[in-house]
Formats: structure tokens, sequence, C-alpha cells
């Protein structure tokens, strides 16, 4: 995107930039309306499209049909029905000022002959959805989808305890609203998902959606999902003829509706219901990312009618990102892998842009003395990139007396040896090489994805493993027993047997994930394969001097420096012999399939489905066609492997009737890391 005024361009430039623009909107949208996680924050996104509406206005003749601005949020999750909407579901047009949301209100009253109150209604965080009823009776559920067509999500609408199955008159009418999830609910979903060492939802409408495009309805039922009602596709069945009536009505018959409505008289009342919202924004139990102002007379908005994506009687506010005041309990210091300790304030938890905040890093000692941070004081925090709590300054009018400049540690945390600067770095560095914090984070470095990839060992577990004295470095993991298992919080036989299998799976690993994993300092996953590669095997490697090492084309003199000084300690080679004699590969073997032009996938039928967390499925499927695989999209007998992420349904349950292979998503990596 550029900056440049429209007023300067030519037509030709501006259908230039806006065809540069509407992919990478579409794909966005992709991300955002159908997996469900967004790939950027939602200002980026409204930037970059209130860019392209600007550019089509300025220029009609430049918009296209498939243009992001004609269409309504994404298209359907292929596995779950459709449902078609006789009367389209729209998206809204916004405005992030006062002067534009001025600008509409005159624009629409330049068009209507008669005076007209407006509507204020919050705008919900979550999903819109629509609800079917046939004399009184729940029929149908469903979601926007691309407006016309929607998902069928009926029996997951069931579990929600807010909407009605039956109403207290008996209409034939659909009325629309939105799905969200509580603050409250979100937090405590992404907390149990850490846990578990799955993604956590980026925010509480992407949590909803994930929730309410179940295939599994426990999983929704699970969720605690609300709703709030506020439109229906047609109000003849209903007695008022105002948007605040519909709203009172729709209680009678059972809704859930917001009760914070006001109705405005003019552009003052409007702009009075956004400041008390936006002031108390954060004390509401749900997400409102904005106000709706809406034609109040119901006749009103039928004329007015809507464009291609949104209705002309109605205009979304968007509330500017958020920043808010909290006071700083402690700074706290954490080791990492490396030696790094790194300072974190803990504050007064303070609900931030959607979720709960009561940490944000001060990244070293001297961001930390430049902010002059001190215990006690009141900050200002928002969230970079509405993402990243982050303190941008500290309240001088609210500073305690008392308040003392921060002194830096000189001892670590965790072994209490003495911090050190290493090479003039801003870091501060324990240089302890048993101390008990670093060795846990070499250890879940050790266990991670590229490195020897043992799944299910987390930090939860790593963590009670040093404390109880089971392990003492990486090579006692391979000596754990089911006994010692057992004692770990919440371990039962089954986790301790994958674990145990796991752990024993990764002896075979190839060379290069064992010195990854090592974590030698410079020596990423890249230098580690071609460290691997180069050498054949670990013994030859330790021998070798740093014009041997350097001498391979992608490695440079830095890491070969640092990889004979790591090799140079005689404790090191202890930790060597020790994963020997554990029986831990000390090869190189990803070579040799690699040099085949044919892979394990040639000929295969393989299906993809469910979550990926890692991969997108474009990535996945040209990574499995490129290795000979027709990747097709539905199971069937001649399906070959089933690749299922995360709630993963119908074709995870059809796959293991026929007895179709199944694999996750660690799977398909390790195996596109052993043939890279
Ligand atoms: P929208 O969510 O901004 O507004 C329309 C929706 O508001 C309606 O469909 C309805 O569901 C909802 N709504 C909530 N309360 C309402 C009320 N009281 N009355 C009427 N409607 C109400 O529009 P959209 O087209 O669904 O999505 C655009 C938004 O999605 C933008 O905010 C954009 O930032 C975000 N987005 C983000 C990404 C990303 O990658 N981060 C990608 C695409 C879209």
């Amino acid at each position: 995107m550029t900056d440049k005024s429209i007023k300067t361009l030519t037509v030709d430039q501006a259908a230039e930039e806006a065809a540069d623009l509407r992919p990478q909107l579409l794909e966005w949208g992709k991300q955002y309306y159908e997996a469900d996680a967004p790939s950027v924050e939602d200002d980026v996104y409204d930037r970059v499209y209130a860019r392209l509406v600007a550019l089509e206005t300025a220029f009609p003749e430049i918009v296209t049909p498939d243009s992001p601005t004609q269409r309504v949020g994404g298209s359907s999750r292929s596995d779950l029905p459709k449902v078609t909407h006789d009367i389209p579901m729209l998206s809204l047009g916004d405005v992030f000022s006062l002067d534009e949301l001025t600008e509409f209100d005159e624009r629409l009253r330049g068009n209507v002959d008669t005076p007209f109150d407006y509507n204020c209604e919050l705008k919900i965080d979550g999903l819109a959805i629509s609800l079917r009823y046939e004399n009184g009776k729940f029929v149908q559920g469903s979601t926007r989808g691309n407006g016309q067509i929607g998902e069928d999500i009926t029996a997951n609408l069931k579990t929600i305890k807010s909407i009605p199955q039956t109403l207290s008159r008996p209409l034939t009418i659909e009325v629309r609203g939105e799905c969200y999830m509580p603050k409250a609910a979100f937090l405590a979903l992404n907390e149990r998902r850490e846990a578990a060492g799955q993604a956590p939802f980026a925010n509480p409408r992407n949590a909803a959606a994930g929730s309410l495009r179940q295939l599994d309805t426990r999983v929704t039922a699970d969720r605690q999902l609300a709703t709030f009602m506020y439109n229906v596709a047609d109000y003849e069945p209903l007695t008022t003829r105002t948007q605040s009536g519909l709203l009172d009505e729709l209680a009678e018959l059972g809704f859930t509706t917001n009760a914070t409505y006001r109705v405005a008289h003019d552009m003052a009342d409007v702009a009075a219901y956004i400041e008390t919202y936006q002031a108390r924004r954060t004390e509401l139990a749900y997400g409102i990312d904005g106000i709706v102002i809406k034609a109040n007379e119901l006749p009103l908005q039928r004329s007015l009618g809507a464009t291609v994506k949104v209705p002309r009687w109605a205009i979304a506010y968007k509330f500017p990102p958020e920043e808010v005041q909290t006071r700083v309990l402690d700074i706290e210091w954490t080791i990492g892998r490396t030696g790094v300790v790194t300072p974190t304030a803990i504050m007064e938890p303070v609900a931030l842009a959607g979720s709960t905040v009561a940490r944000a890093s001060l990244h070293n000692p001297d961001y930390l003395i430049a902010k002059d941070i001190r215990i006690g004081d009141t900050v200002l925090l928002h969230k970079a990139g509405d993402i990243i709590p982050e303190i941008s300054q500290y309240v001088a009018a609210k500073r305690p007396a008392e308040a003392k400049a921060y002194v830096i540690p000189t001892t670590c945390p965790s072994c209490g040896a003495e911090l050190v600067h290493l090479d003039d770095e801003v870091a501060l560095r324990c240089i302890n090489p048993r101390c008990p914090a670093q060795l846990a984070e070499g250890m879940n470095h050790f266990a991670s994805r590229n490195a020897m990839n043992i799944a299910g060992l987390g930090p939860q577990i790593v963590a009670q493993l040093f404390d109880r004295n089971l392990v003492q470095d990486v090579a006692d993991l391979y000596r754990l027993t089911t006994d010692q298992l057992l004692t770990l919080d919440k371990f039962g036989e089954k986790s301790a047997q994958n674990l145990l299998t796991a752990i024993d799976n990764s002896r075979n690993n190839s060379l290069e994930r064992l010195l990854f994993g090592l974590g030698i300092r410079h020596v990423g996953a890249k230098a580690a394969r071609s460290l691997a590669a180069a050498f054949g095997d670990m013994a030859s490697l330790m021998a070798a001097d740093s014009e041997q090492i350097s001498a391979i084309d992608t490695v440079g003199g830095i890491i070969a420096d640092s990889v004979v000084t790591y090799f140079a300690n005689t404790q090191v080679h202890e930790l060597v012999a020790k994963l020997q004699a554990v029986g831990v590969n000390m090869t190189y073997t990803s070579g040799t399939p690699a040099t085949n032009s044919t892979s394990e996938f040639t000929g295969k039928r393989v299906v993809l489905t469910g979550k990926l967390q890692e991969l997108t499925r474009p990535q996945a499927t040209e990574w499995l066609e490129q290795h000979g695989a027709t990747v097709t999209g539905s199971v069937s007998k001649k399906t070959d492997l089933l690749i299922a992420g995360e709630a993963a349904g119908s074709k995870l349950a059809k796959a293991q009737s026929l007895d179709v292979p199944v694999w996750n998503e660690a799977q398909l990596q390790a195996a596109m890391d052993e043939t890279k």
C-alpha cells in the first residue's frame, strides 16, 4: 500500500494498486473467516481495506466483481452442510472517526425527506448467526458464510443456552444476531489449550467462530458460547416497526438481547453513547469492537435498502486501538536456554483489547533503565500490533514518592551465579552450565519439533522432571521409567507410556536433529543440517577444527568457532558419551531418501482434514504433490493416508472405520524435515 494521495493517481495507477491490494485482502480474509486464525491484526486489515475502498470510490470503473469490497466474509467450510440465505446476511460499512460518522449522517439525511432517529447498539465481537423458527419452534441455524450461502450449524446452536428452542408466540420468523464467547470463557479456554500444548485462539471472535463450526457438538457445548440477537430477515411477523422496539420484542419472544441500546436524535446523542461505551468497554463481560448506528424506523431501513455488501441504513463506528493504565507490582527475571536473563513487568491484571494482561516483557536491562520503570509505578499499557502487551511509559503524576530506581540484579535468580554481559551484548547472561533454569529451557529446546521432536514433553513436565530430580540432563530422558513418570502430576499409565514411546522413537533421529537440539550457540536447524550432512557422524564433527568446518559452503566462521568451542568442553564430551550409551543415533541418516527421485508418498492418495497449526492447507498440499502424492478431497477405500489436523471430524471417523492410516500434523512435519 502506498501513501500516495489518491487525487494524484491516474486511473491506471489506481487500478494497478487496487489489483495488488485485492489478493492480499482475500488471503487475509480466508485465514480469518475460513480458518478462524487471522494472520494479521484487524487494524492492519482495516487500513488496507480502507485504502481499497478509497481507490474504488475515486475510480468506480476499476471495481471488479471479485473485489473484497463487493463480497461478504469468506466462503463456507466444505464439510458442513450448506444453507442458502433467501434474504442475504450482510456486513456493515465502517468508519473510524466522528467526522466520518457525521459525513455518513449528512449523506443519509440528504437522501431522506423526513427527520429520523438512530438506534445505537454495541458492536459485539463475535460472528453473525441466523435462526429460523417455524410456528415458534427452532428449526435451523446457520452462519453468515459469504452472505448468500452459510453453514448449517443447527446442532451446535442447540447447545447454546441463550437460544430459545420455543418462542413465547408461535411465529414463523428468521432472527439474526451475534454469537460470541464471553471474555472469561475465552481466557479459560486458551489456558486449557496452552496447557494441552495447543495453539491459543487469537481473540474471542475467532474462538467463537472455531467453536461454532465444529462437527462434534460436544465441543461446542463445552465452550460456553452466548448470543445477542438484534435483527430479523423480515419484520412483518413482528408488531413493532422500530429497531429499538424490535430489540424489546425479541426479548419478549425469549431471545437474549443487549440491553445497552439507546435511541439517538442527533449526532451529539450518538457521540455521547460512543463516549460512554468506549470508557466502559473493558468492564463489559464480552468483547466489543465499536458501536453500530441504525436508522430506527424499520420501513425506512427497508426503503433505503443495501449495496451488494452493506445496508445503507446502518454504519459501524470502530474503536481506536486501546490503551489502559495499570500498576507494576514486581519485575521478574526469567532465564532462557542460552542463559539470557530477561526482565518482565508483573502488573495488576487488566483487561486490554480482549484479554487480561498481567505481564509485559521489558526485554533487557537497557530498555528497563531507559524507560525508568519502577515497582509501584502506574504505567500506560497497549498491545503492540494489537496483540503483544507493551508498556509505553510510566505516568509521572502517579509515581509514588517512595518508588526507587530499579536496581538491576547481579546474580542469577535460579542458581545464584554472577551475571555477565558477553561481548558487549545488551542482554545479561548467567554462564553457569549447570544452572537448573537453563537446563530446563535447554531440555524444552531439545524436545521441540525441529529438534528431537518428542511430542508430549512440554515445559510443565520438564519443570517437574527437574524439580523431582528425575533428570539432570537430556540424556537422562532416555533412562526414565514408567514408575518415575507416574509420580508426575496428572500422569496415568497411558500418558506415561505415550511419553516413553515418543522419547524412545527420538533415539533414531538423524544427526542434524540432535545437533540442533543440543543448542550450540549460532547453530540453527539449517546449519545443523549442513554440519550433519558434511561430517556424517558426531565423532568426525567433534574432531574437526574451525577451518574444516568453515570450509562447508553454508557455514561461516562464527558458527565454526562456536562449534569448536562447544566441543572443546569436557562436560559436552561427557554428555555426548552418555547420549551414545543410551542408544541415541549419532549418524546422518536423512540423506539417503532425498537422493531418490521417489518418496514414501509417490503414488499415494492422501486426504487432508481438520485445522493445521503450523502449515496452511495449500502448503501441505503443494509439498505432498511435489513428493508424488495425489491429494483428494474425500476419504474412500482407495485412500492411503489421512492427515488430520485439529478438530478433524467426519473424515477422520470414516478413515478410522475403513482402517486408513491416520497421521497428525507433527508426523507430516517430521516426514517433511526428513526429506529436506
Ligand atoms: P464487521 O465484523 O466489521 O461488521 C459486520 C458484522 O458486525 C455483522 O455481520 C455482525 O456480525 C456484526 N455485529 C455485531 N454487533 C452488531 C449489531 N449490534 N448490529 C449489527 N451487526 C452487528 O464486518 P465483517 O465483514 O464481518 O468483517 C470485517 C472485520 O473483520 C473487520 O473488522 C476486519 O478487521 C476483520 N477482518 C480481519 C482480518 C484479519 O486478517 N485480521 C481479515 C478479514 C476481516
